[in-house]
């Protein structure tokens, strides 16, 4: 039996406990192992037909998946694609990398999704597409991007890395972007160890991300080579994985709501805290992680709330750092006097709390006990 005194609390601890074991073995004895064997059609079958779409391209991760999307649509020199400033760098990267060009965007400060609203005054005559990042468990306000979409004809690129089973208005993460991508990191609500997807229904960006994935041979003569392209292909055993996580995602997230309302119900009250939404108009909270916001009046930023977390043993992670406050791009003169208030208070107010699969409700008693302890 744990007791408080002796648990140490990881932010993330997942669960292998279906097939995975089974299909593994069904790799290795039957010798397929790399990205050709059966796995990988099956899971990218499987995984599609699950936010309905009509095609899934397999990759080696979240990351590389939105490198092919942009790419897909043929983004390149002089493109602007606008995205939220508060997210991941992958999302920046894949822009910056086709020498296209990032517009920023601030967040709603109650969903800490890009702020709709601010959409339509960032549309220049350069823009292709809006890339949407759905966030810790609440999507993007998606009939507004759609709308204004589809008036200046524009794409839209649809990250649900974090959004595995989260709905908006009853339909899938996933399913409204012209291309959209997954991550399967295992703190992702499926996990292939490293990897991700692509889906799409538009047949020709489905085979074009085929060919990015796979160096862009041609089909008539092998090695030679009319475009540049990744090798970003995802492996049988990973997809192995995918295939058995996939038939555990309803019970996942279950968990992560369950989860989700326990941290709610324990932290509701303390005013030094700001706590996710467990429902907005327009969706429920599926609490990929749970995070939390430092009110602004209190005295001491998440720095150093997490390092008391750690001393305490509790595990804790940072809310992302804003695009357009990263060295990388600050020192090219990127974004320069450029200022997102909400994204700038969450990175760095906010942090996230241990929010993974394998939580006990013991260790959620715990990791509230010591929050509340530094917050008095
Ligand atoms: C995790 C994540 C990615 C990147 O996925 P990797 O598989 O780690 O490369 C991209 N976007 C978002 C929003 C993510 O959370």
């Amino acid at each position: 039996m744990k007791t408080a005194e002796s648990i140490f609390v990881p932010v993330n601890e997942l669960l292998l406990c279906g097939n995975e074991k089974k299909y593994l073995l069904e790799c290795i004895e039957s010798g397929w192992i790399s990205s050709e064997g059966p796995f990988v059609k099956r899971f990218e079958r499987e995984f599609a037909a699950r936010v309905g779409r009509r095609f899934g391209v397999a990759v080696s991760s979240g990351t590389a998946a939105l490198q092919v999307a942009v790419s897909a649509l043929g983004i390149g020199p002089g493109d602007e694609v606008i995205m939220p400033t508060f997210t991941i760098i992958s999302c920046a990267a894949a822009i910056v990398r086709t020498c296209a060009s990032p517009v920023l965007i601030d967040s709603d400060p109650v969903t800490w999704n890009m702020d709709v609203s601010q959409l339509e005054d960032k549309i220049t005559p350069k823009t292709k597409a809006i890339m949407v990042v759905h966030i810790y468990g609440l999507p993007v306000d998606m009939d507004q991007v759609i709308a204004i979409a589809k008036k200046y004809d524009l794409k839209i690129i649809e990250d649900a890395a974090q959004a595995h089973g989260l709905t908006y208005k009853g339909k899938p993460c996933g399913s409204f972007g012209d291309i959209s991508i997954f991550s399967f990191y295992p703190n992702k609500l499926v996990t292939t160890g490293e990897g991700g997807m692509v889906v799409t229904d538009n047949e020709q960006i489905a085979r074009k991300s085929k060919e990015l994935r796979n160096l862009c041979f041609k089909k008539n003569r092998r090695f030679i080579h009319d475009e540049l392209g990744y090798n970003f292909r995802m492996t049988n055993l990973q997809a192995a994985l995918g295939v058995a996580q996939l038939e555990q995602l309803d019970r996942f997230i279950e968990k992560k709501h369950q989860v989700g309302k326990k941290y709610t119900e324990l932290l509701s009250g303390i005013e030094q805290l700001q706590l996710p939404k467990d429902r907005i108009t327009y969706a429920d909270n599926i609490y990929w992680v749970y995070g939390v916001l430092l009110a602004d009046d209190f005295g001491y930023d998440a720095d150093y709330v997490r390092k008391y977390m750690a001393d305490k043993q509790v595990g804790t992670r940072p809310f992302f750092w804003p695009i357009h406050e990263q060295p990388v791009f600050k020192k090219t003169g990127m974004f320069e006097k450029e200022n997102y208030p909400v994204a700038e208070k969450l990175a760095r107010r906010g942090f996230y709390v241990p929010s993974g699969l394998a939580l006990t409700e013991l260790q959620i008693e715990y990791v509230v006990e010591c929050l509340k302890e530094i917050l008095k």
